[in-house]
């Protein structure tokens, strides 16, 4: 008989810990600032800021949202965001990615405030998470992640995960933190060879590759949990991650669900991260 995986719901947990931070929020009487600049006015990232201002007004955080012009240059920019940095009522900063494609990013994750930095991009918060520290903002999408593993209540020491994907807001701030955990980690790209082989040797696989469900269930470990970071269509237009869910549920003992797995904690991490800047802010 095939045994069906445990589903990790993350839209449940997510709503717990959205719950949770409105119970603190409105206990303490606060009203944390979050500024959200976008460039542009593409109508992804409309729908993804409007998502965010919406999750954050249901807790009690206020989001700004600063639509700069496509045309605006890298100096502009800069400067709003000096800004906002020097501006005492904003607690967190974040910059709507993608950015056209005439400005640079990292110029940009250079200059904001680390204490302002909610999505943890900055060169010093990966550092300070690279060095284990407490201070780190740790990026909301590996931090949504380890508390999705978490919830199964399997001990994270010692396991082998791999990794798909190596990009700097997914991979590679994952690794580290799970690294931290006392994980063991592999970390594949596109140009890593024998991926599934890779892969079957996995207690946990992570998928976050942008690929339409490539993992397929002959890929993994028997029992290994399985977290789909992927937001793709699939060639009939539907919403799907970067595993077979249907094929993969049936060999793994915990996975993720596309949609309602890892999107809608990275939208509660980043609510938490803005709370927990404003709390250092305030000393
Ligand atoms: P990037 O495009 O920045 O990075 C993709 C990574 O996957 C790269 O390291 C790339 O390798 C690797 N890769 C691509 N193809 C393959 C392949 N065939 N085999 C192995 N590795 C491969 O993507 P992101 O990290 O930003 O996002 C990844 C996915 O996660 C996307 O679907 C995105 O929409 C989704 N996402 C979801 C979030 C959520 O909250 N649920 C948040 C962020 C992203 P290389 O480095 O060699 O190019």
């Amino acid at each position: 008989m095939t045994v069906k995986a445990q589903i990790i719901d993350g839209k449940l947990l997510s709503a717990q810990i959205r719950a949770e931070l409105a119970a603190k929020i409105a206990a303490s009487g606060v009203c944390p600032v979050l500024a959200v600049v976008m460039v542009g006015n593409s109508e992804a990232s409309r729908i993804y800021v409007r998502n965010k201002q919406k999750a954050a007004l249901e807790v009690g955080i206020k989001c700004e949202i600063h639509t700069l012009p496509e045309d605006v240059t890298q100096e502009e920019l800069q400067q709003f965001v000096r800004d906002l940095n020097q501006n005492k009522e904003i607690n967190g900063i974040i910059i709507q990615q993608p950015l056209p494609k005439h400005l640079e990013v990292l110029p940009l994750l250079q200059l904001i405030d680390h204490k302002k930095d909610v999505d943890g991009f900055g060169p010093i918060n990966l550092g300070l998470l690279m060095l284990r520290s407490p201070l780190a903002v740790v990026a909301a999408t590996p931090k949504g992640i380890l508390q999705m593993l978490k919830s199964t209540n399997v001990n994270l020491q010692g396991k082998h995960v791999v990794i798909i994907g190596r990009s700097n807001i997914v991979g590679k701030p994952l690794a580290q933190l799970l690294l931290n955990q006392d994980c063991t980690i592999t970390v594949t790209h596109s140009k890593t060879k024998n991926l599934p082989q890779i892969v079957s040797k996995a207690d946990i696989v992570v998928a976050a590759c942008g690929c339409p469900n490539m993992v397929k269930s002959d890929w993994l470990q028997e029992g290994a949990i399985v977290i789909d970071v992927g937001i793709n269509r699939s060639s009939e237009g539907k919403l799907c991650g970067d595993v077979d869910f249907d094929d993969a549920v049936s060999k793994a003992s915990f996975i993720s669900p596309v949609p309602g797995g890892v999107g809608p904690m990275t939208v509660a991490m980043l609510l938490e991260n803005t709370y927990e800047a404003f709390c250092a802010q305030q000393g």
